[in-house]
This record gives structure tokens, C-alpha cells and sequence, in this order.
């Protein structure tokens, strides 16, 4: 493999599979068990606040029961022993890549394990159930905490240093993600433009699949290890 020396690598749901954390858009996944509109939409939490809570409880609680997987521990790897730079962008809100190690890590959708309040616009770290009643540790109002994560129709989060990493890598690796949602499925077409070369670590073909220069189908904890392998070789 020849030698690089600015990687942008996207994360999806499909790394975190094999950890346990469900995706979304497989026949038994997320999306097939409840509608988004209902839970990751800035009106769908204005409609039952609740049930967004609910949602998102469970899913902070099921962190306590997975762990990081072998494609965690060798992205975390790679950012250690690689010469060069090595940007890591999730759209997962799990927090199994900083569990791994990582920590040149952007969480462009939000994360599970944070609070955002609607009211001051203060962040906290944010363990336990969340619910209506919280008031906000910052500006002490009740009614205004929400998880924060990126519903749809919102703007992911540090697009302009992501969008900046990917104009200087020569190389882009997106891993585990459908490519349906954007601006995230944009990115190989802006490393193309970049000159990067690009490489798909699937299960299957994305929707993005014809922008890639290179692919590999098959389990994350099976390819991201010996990708990790081949770059740092
Ligand atoms: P996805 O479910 O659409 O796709 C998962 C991909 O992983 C699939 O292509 C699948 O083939 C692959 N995969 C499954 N198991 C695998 C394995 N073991 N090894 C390798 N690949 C495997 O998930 P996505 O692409 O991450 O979804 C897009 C985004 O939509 C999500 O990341 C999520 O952030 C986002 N979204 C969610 C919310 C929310 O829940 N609040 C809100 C807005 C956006």
C-alpha cells in the first residue's frame, strides 16, 4: 500500500454491530421499530418529549451492557502507531471508539452520554435517564434538557473542520455506513475532488458504493483489523 500521511476515516452503525448496538435501517433494525419522525426529530420530541426520553434512556442504559469491538481497538491502533494524522469521524453516538482508545474523534451526530439544554445552550456530561423534570445544571431551568444528538433536519455537528480534514487527506475509509444520510454520504466525493484515494470496509455495498476506488465486504472486526494492518505495514 503506498505510504499516506492524512487519513479521514467515517464510522457508521455497522462498526458497533458486532458489540451489540443495533443499526438502523436493517430488517431488524432501529428504524424497522420505530418511526424516526417519532424520535429523532426536532418536532417529534416538541409532540412527546417522553417518548424521546424514553427512547434514548434505553439506549444510554444498553451502553453499560457492550463493549468496543476489534474494529474499535484497531482504529484506536492506528491513530497511536500511524506517522501521519489520523482524523476519526463517527456518526454513531455510542461511545466505543473513545472507549478503544481513540481520541481524534469527531461525534458529527452528538453523543448518547451528553445533555444539551435547549434553554442556555450548555453541554454536560449526562449518564442517567434524562426526563423532562431535569433541571439543567447550568442554568438551573427545568423542561429544557435534551440528548444531544443530531435528530434530522438538524446540523451535524463541526462540519467546517471535518469538511477541512477531508480537503488535505490522501486518504478517506468509510466503514459500517449505509450512505444514505447526508452530509456524511458526501464526504467520498469530496475526498475524490481532494485526490484521496478511497476505501469502502462494508458489509455489503453502500449506496455510495460506485465513488469508492477500493471496497471490501465482510465483517467489521475482520477487515478494519487487517486494513489497519496494511496502512500501518
Ligand atoms: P445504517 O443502519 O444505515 O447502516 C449500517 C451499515 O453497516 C450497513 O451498510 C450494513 O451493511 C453495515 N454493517 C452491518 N453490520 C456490519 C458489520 N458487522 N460489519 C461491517 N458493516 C456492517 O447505519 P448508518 O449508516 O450509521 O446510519 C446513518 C445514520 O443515521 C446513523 O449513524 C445515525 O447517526 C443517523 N441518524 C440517527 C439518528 C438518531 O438515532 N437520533 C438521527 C439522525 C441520524
Amino acid at each position: 500500500m503506498p505510504r499516506y500521511s492524512r487519513i479521514v476515516i467515517l464510522t457508521g452503525a455497522g462498526i458497533s454491530a458486532e458489540s451489540g448496538v443495533d443499526t438502523f435501517r436493517a430488517k431488524d433494525g432501529i428504524w424497522s421499530k420505530v418511526d424516526y419522525r417519532d424520535v429523532a426529530t426536532p418536532q417529534g420530541f416538541a409532540r412527546d418529549p417522553d417518548r424521546v426520553h424514553a427512547f434514548y434512556n434505553s439506549r444510554r442504559r444498553g451502553l453499560a451492557s457492550v463493549e468496543p469491538n476489534a474494529a474499535h481497538a484497531a482504529l484506536a491502533r492506528l491513530e497511536r502507531a500511524f506517522a501521519g494524522t489520523v482524523l476519526l469521524v463517527t456518526q454513531n453516538i455510542d461511545d466505543l471508539h473513545e472507549r478503544a482508545g481513540s481520541s481524534r474523534l469527531i461525534h458529527m451526530h452528538g453523543e448518547l452520554v451528553r445533555a444539551l439544554c435547549a434553554n442556555c445552550g450548555q453541554r454536560h456530561e449526562w449518564s442517567d435517564d434524562m426526563d423532562t423534570d431535569h433541571p439543567c445544571p447550568t442554568c438551573h431551568s427545568a423542561g429544557f434538557l435534551r440528548p444531544d444528538v443530531v435528530w434530522f433536519g438538524e446540523m451535524p455537528y463541526q462540519m467546517e473542520r471535518i469538511s477541512a480534514a477531508i480537503a488535505l487527506c490522501d486518504l478517506f475509509v468509510s466503514i459500517g455506513t449505509s450512505g444514505n444520510v447526508y452530509p456524511a454520504a458526501g464526504f467520498v466525493e469530496e475526498a475524490k475532488m481532494a485526490g484521496a484515494h478511497t476505501v469502502e470496509l462494508n458489509l455489503e455495498p453502500s449506496e455510495g458504493r460506485s465513488h469508492f476506488a477500493e471496497a471490501h465486504y465482510g465483517l467489521a472486526t475482520e477487515l478494519v483489523p487487517a486494513f489497519v494492518d496494511r496502512v500501518l505495514s
